[in-house]
């Protein structure tokens, strides 16, 4: 998972862009980048660690130019290099280039690319599709390009390369200097974009629009690609569409809570399915003392949890905030050690008191069995657990780093083979024989069904009903279920 920004301006950018990836830098801690364009030369800077690590005033200062794109990446695996970060930069005709998003066809990509005699420099699933496009573009003309030009060289690139992807690019088109952010045909990954004044910014998501004073006018839409020159109408166009399917897990896990997607705050469905998580725990009969966030993420939540089954809500968790977040870092061990580092616990909320402890999500099952063992040591009387989505039974290939299917801590409770949306009995089965093995009184998930009139039909729920939205054939899933095995030789998503 990653964050972009890219910014049009009459003025200097590279000293916004650089403040707006940090409103982004839960989207990716490993590396960052930031390129810009002033009308003759393309220069950045990349390096690893966090936004404020890598860009001071005198980095900032030499980049000029009134165009930019900047990126944060997710740690992975052996990809602590530079090589790997983004924007990516190509020389023919002159193009940067940056995406959130995961290709699911690298493999074959890079072959098409080796044919033609074009290297790769990276493990950056973004960089083949750069040289596609590239590529396309040269192909149509090689210099003096149109926007007709860029939009049937995007329109090829559409029809190679497969999977998720929102992206942005700076380049010059009709004579201008330009932006272009462009988005899959069926928008899992998101992205919006705003105005102010002359100038224009698209991001992954609009907090980083609220920060830097651009109003928000909207998402980026499906398989349509927006032209960007400051002073002007931005320009949309027609790539390739198909059912509009995004991502779910971005509203219950990854995206912050003051973020707008689809015109609602992230906010807002928190506590929505907060409610309904409370009326699915309500019919099992149980009392509790009080509710207990696991911070961040479920806080909102919890807090409608609470307030629907009149309950007071604690806080029990005290969160070290200079740590890195567990579900993103790559090793099985380097997960719990960060969750050691990550979370006290507050012993008078727990000591005596039966808690109702609430949590976004449950993939692979070893931080929440480490998360009770510090419960239990508190002494409660005792232990619910309920969790504001469905069991993730699936898994993602579409940029959330979510394990293999053997990894996922659901399927242990069910046949194998299980897919689909639960029935309610099954997920009944399933909360009692998790319940019971993780030795709490309670577990209680969210049912895809939940999930409707909170996002809109038209989605990607895969992870947990199985509906992959963009086919992903066997093939394609043995190579990234093994390369995920094997610690990770995939390309890296953006
Ligand atoms: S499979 Fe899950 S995490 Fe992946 S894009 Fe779909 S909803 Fe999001």
């Amino acid at each position: 998972m990653c964050g972009f920004i890219g910014m049009v301006d009459s003025g200097l950018v590279a000293a916004r862009i650089s403040t707006g990836l940090q409103t982004l830098q839960h989207r990716g801690q490993d590396s960052c980048g930031l390129f810009t364009f002033d009308g003759a030369r393309f220069p950045g800077h990349r390096g690893l660690g966090l936004v404020r690590d890598v860009f001071d005033e005198d980095v900032v200062g030499s980049l000029p130019g009134g165009f930019g794109i900047g990126h944060v990446r997710y740690p992975t695996i052996g990809r602590g290099v530079v090589a790997d970060a983004q924007p990516f930069f190509e020389r023919r005709p002159g193009v940067l280039m940056a995406h959130n998003g995961n290709l699911t066809n690298y493999e074959r990509l890079r072959e098409r690319l080796m044919e033609r005699s074009i290297h790769l420099l990276s493990s950056c699933d973004v960089e083949p599709m750069l040289c596609v496009f590239a590529e396309e573009l040269m192909q149509r003309r090689r210099r003096n390009h149109t926007s007709h030009d860029v939009v049937a060289a995007l329109r090829a690139t559409y029809a190679v390369v497969e999977g998720a992807y929102s992206a942005v690019m700076v380049l010059e088109v009709d004579g201008e200097p330009t932006m272009v952010a462009f988005r899959d045909p069926r928008g899992i990954r998101p992205g919006v974009w705003g105005r102010r004044g002359d100038g224009f910014m698209v991001a992954s998501e609009s907090v980083a629009l609220d920060a830097l004073g651009f109003q928000q006018m909207g998402d980026l839409e499906p398989g349509k690609a927006i032209f960007f020159r400051p002073g002007q109408e931005p320009v949309v166009h027609d790539v390739e569409t198909a059912r509009p399917s995004p991502c779910v897990f971005e509203s219950i896990y990854f995206s912050r809570p003051d973020s707008v997607e689809m015109g609602e705050t992230v906010y807002e469905r928190r506590l929505e399915l907060g409610r309904r998580l409370a009326r699915r725990w309500q019919r099992k009969g149980y009392d509790i003392d009080r509710v207990i966030p696991v911070p961040d993420t479920s806080r909102p939540a919890a807090t409608a949890f609470a307030e629907e089954v009149r309950k007071p809500c604690r806080e029990g968790f005290i969160k070290n905030r200079y740590s890195g977040r567990t579900f993103i870092m790559g090793d099985q061990e380097s997960r719990e050690s960060a969750l050691r580092l990550k979370l006290n616990l507050i012993r008078s909320e727990f000591d005596g008191q039966r808690v109702l402890v609430i949590d976004d999500s449950i993939v692979r099952g070893t931080t929440v069995r480490r998360l009770l063992d510090l419960i239990w040591a508190q002494g409660p009387k005792s232990v619910h657990l309920a969790i504001h989505a469905p069991p993730v039974l699936n898994p993602c290939f579409y940029g959330i780093d979510m394990s293999t299917e053997e990894e996922l801590a659901a399927r242990r409770y069910l046949a194998d083979g299980h897919r689909g949306s639960l029935s309610d009995e099954e997920l009944a089965e399933l909360e009692e024989l998790w319940a019971k093995d993780l030795g709490v009184d309670s577990l209680t998930f969210l049912s895809v069904a939940d999930l409707d009139g909170v996002f809109p039909k038209n989605r990607c729920a895969a992870c947990f009903d199985g509906d992959y939205p963009l086919a992903i054939p066997e093939g394609q899933r043995a190579s990234i279920r093994q390369d995920r095995t094997c610690g990770r030789l995939q390309p890296v998503a953006g």
